[in-house]
């Protein structure tokens, strides 16, 4: 049985039908037919192999919904025709160090479902058991998808930095990640201020529950800003002016970087003398994963999605490249259709 799917061939990262085999399903993987499938920008960065690891052809698409439609003989914990959702990682070793202590999305031996692999723009997909993640019931399918790269990637730093409902932090870059950042933190009691070089996003943003917006256009702006941010989550993917951010973390508070910037230069002594910190996360582990659709669920959060069929892919990336999605591009497999 062949897999439908989109894939580029090449840097210029135009997707076109592609067909490939499964080999033997293995005994703790199991299938899934996909229905949806966010646009996230790390597939952009993939397309054009801007991190030297993309091997082509590349089926990019790692924020999958769909229905288990085979299990691996090892695997006791789905069943046919559950709903799932999977994210940037595949699979991980089980049993280093990292993932014994539960932080499987750190093993040094974890594949990406896009890396050396086809993803989800595609109508199979398969992956590790354990990185398939069945819906609390009642879930939006159509919208929940990007939770599984995109939202956990900003739902862990709130837990891995033990951020308090009477701190204050700001999101930077209001994309898919960074109005995912904003809603999270509002449901978990934070004060939350926008930055963002897009003044019509203002309106959604405080929609969502942001209690200030800055024009991060002009950095000089950040001054009045000084010594305010118990967290500053980056989630834009260009380098800033990161002297500018720092000067807006209080005392003790962290730049937390989860936006693919190639690299970042700062002075040290803010760092030194205010015991700030910077650092930066992979999307998260099985369990702050599972933390978070439970989350999400009992807050009634939802990305906020622009849908397209499959077969329109190269124009949903485009759309998402323009800066102009509002502000998750999903796509709904339609192959059914189109073959
Ligand atoms: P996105 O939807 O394209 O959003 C990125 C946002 O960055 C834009 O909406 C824009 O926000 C801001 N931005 C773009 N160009 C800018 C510029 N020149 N100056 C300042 N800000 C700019 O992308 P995304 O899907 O949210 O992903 C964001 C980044 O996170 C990507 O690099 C992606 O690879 C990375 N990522 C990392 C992980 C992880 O595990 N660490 C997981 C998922 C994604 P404004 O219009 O508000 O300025
Ligand atoms: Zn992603």
């Amino acid at each position: 049985m062949s897999v439908h799917a989109y894939a580029s061939q090449d840097v210029k990262g135009k997707l076109e039908p592609f067909e490939y085999k499964f080999d033997s399903l293995k005994d703790d993987e199991v299938e899934i037919d996909v229905e949806y499938c966010g646009i996230c920008h790390s597939d952009l960065h993939m397309l054009k192999n801007e991190w030297q690891i993309t091997k082509y052809p590349i089926v990019p698409g790692h924020e999958i919904v769909g229905r288990v439609s085979a299990i691996g003989k090892n695997v006791s914990h789905l069943t046919v025709g559950q709903y799932v959702g999977v994210g940037w990682q595949a699979r991980s070793c089980l049993i280093c160090d990292q993932c014994l202590s539960g932080n499987h999305n750190r093993c040094l031996k974890g594949e990406g479902v896009i890396v050396g692999r086809h993803g989800g723009f595609a109508d199979k997909v398969r992956c590790q058991a354990v990185w398939a993640f069945p819906l609390p019931k009642n879930i939006n399918v159509k919208t929940v998808g990007p939770l599984f790269c995109g939202g956990i990637t900003v739902f862990n730093p709130i837990i891995q930095n033990k951020i308090k409902a009477t701190d204050h932090v700001a999101v930077v870059g209001i994309g898919g990640l960074g109005h995912m950042a904003i809603k999270f933190l509002k449901s978990w009691g934070c004060e939350v201020t926008a930055f963002s070089t897009s003044p019509n996003k203002e309106k959604e943003a405080r929609g969502y529950g942001a209690h200030h917006f800055l024009n991060s256009s002009n950095p000089e702006d950040l001054k009045q800003l000084s010594n305010r941010f118990d967290m500053v989550l980056v989630t834009s993917n260009v380098e800033l002016d990161w002297d500018a951010y720092i000067g807006t973390l209080r005392p003790g508070g962290k730049l937390h970087i989860v936006g693919a910037a190639p690299q970042i230069k700062a002075t040290l002594f803010p760092l030194i003398s205010g015991e700030r910190t910077i650092g930066g996360s992979p999307i998260g582990s099985p369990s702050t994963i599972i933390k978070m659709l439970d989350f999400c669920n009992r807050h009634s959060i939802e990305p906020v999605v622009e849908e397209f069929p499959m077969s329109r892919v190269n124009e949903a990336i485009s759309h998402l490249e323009s800066g102009k999605a509002r502000y998750r591009i999903v796509l709904q497999n339609d192959f059914g259709q189109t073959y």
